[in-house]
């Protein structure tokens, strides 16, 4: 009895959606019968609350409909090689430089010609052979207590080396993607040497184990398990908004050289894309100012646009000297760091 109803409405809505893409495909096809709006799947380790309010915008606007499922990025990009070409795929949407760089080397994107994205999009946020592409930028930066030291203490990611930091510093894993581009970029910008005495005194300083997540590592910082860390800004940013009072602040480190380490959420058409061009497209609107301020308000992060404002939640985080070097660099020297900070022994 309860099966028929059910049955009857699926088939109803079948009939519903059969009958909206033939109308679509009627409405636009005046002179072909090839212009049915297309569908477009997405593989995302972006949370769904994060994206489907710009894939549904995009699709009242555009009439594009968006499949999309959510997993963590390495199970994403070893399903999508694993599909090889017969994948539903047409983008895998991840974040952190090391995560699409992997992605690229396995050959699973392919290279986009678009002026937009590469007017949109600066250079040093996207792959050199344009295959992936920054959508919203996060810095990982100092976080301290602010019962337990002032900012004029701090000054770079070196000083948190220095003896005087001894077992007042927390970290997060060294198997966390985050830290391992940040330690790459340190490579690249400071040479392997420098870069693996600065992570030996950072493990040297350790006031406790290093902790599976930013959020954990911060609630340590605020309960004075230790005094300082460092943490992606919109992990500080959600905690702050649940807790306007909690003794944290961000420190923008580096700002007489380098600058603060930047990383980005981001994505690329996958190389067996069955609707390349409609990919394409969607990447093209995310990049645009139309979608950019909400894509990063979504998740507390700045836009890689350079035309788009941040929300002003994040500008009250004071402005800062953000290090510009190419971010491919974290994907480019990620077996390095690893390898760095295995001698040192962070865990
Ligand atoms: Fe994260």
């Amino acid at each position: 009895m309860k099966g028929n109803p059910i049955a009857g409405s699926v088939r109803a809505l079948l009939a519903l959606v059969s009958l909206f893409l033939l109308v679509a495909c009627g409405e636009n096809s005046p002179t072909s019968g090839a212009d049915a709006k297309p569908s477009i799947t997405v593989y995302s380790s972006r949370k769904e609350h994060l994206i489907k309010p710009l894939f549904d915008l995009y699709t009242a606007k555009t009439g594009v409909a968006i499949r999309y499922i959510t997993d963590s990025a390495g199970p994403l990009i070893a399903r999508l090689e694993a599909e090889g070409a017969s994948t539903p795929a047409d983008i895998l949407m991840t974040v952190d430089a090391g995560n699409l760089w992997q992605a690229a080397e396995q050959g699973l994107f392919r290279s986009l010609e678009s002026p937009t994205l590469s007017s949109n999009i600066p250079a040093h946020l996207r792959s050199e052979s344009n295959q992936w592409f920054g959508l919203s930028i996060r810095a990982r930066t100092i976080v301290y207590a602010t019962n337990k030291l002032s900012a004029d203490e701090l000054s770079t990611y070196e000083d948190l080396a220095d003896p005087k930091w001894q077992a007042r510093l927390c970290l997060r894993t060294s198997k966390k993607v985050y830290n391992q581009s940040l330690v790459a970029t340190m490579i690249s910008s400071l040479s392997e040497a420098k870069a693996e005495s600065i992570v030996a005194g950072w493990v040297a300083n350790l006031a406790t184990d290093p902790f599976s997540s930013d959020t954990t590592m911060m609630e340590a910082i605020a309960a004075g398990q230790c005094d300082l860390g460092i943490a992606n800004t919109y992990y500080f940013g959600r905690m702050k908004k649940a807790d306007p009072d909690l003794n944290l602040a961000l420190y923008w480190p580096n700002q007489s050289d380098r600058g603060v380490h930047i990383n980005i959420s981001g994505a690329g058409v996958t190389t067996h894309a069955k609707q390349p061009e409609a990919a394409q497209a969607l990447l093209e609107w995310l990049s645009s100012p139309e979608a950019q301020g909400q894509l990063a308000e979504l998740n507390q992060e700045f836009p890689a646009n350079p035309l788009v404002k941040a929300s002003d939640e994040i500008l009250a985080w004071g402005d800062f000297k953000a290090d510009n070097i190419n971010v491919e660099a974290a994907g480019r020297l990620q077996a390095a760091a690893v390898r760095l900070m295995d001698r040192v022994d962070y865990r």
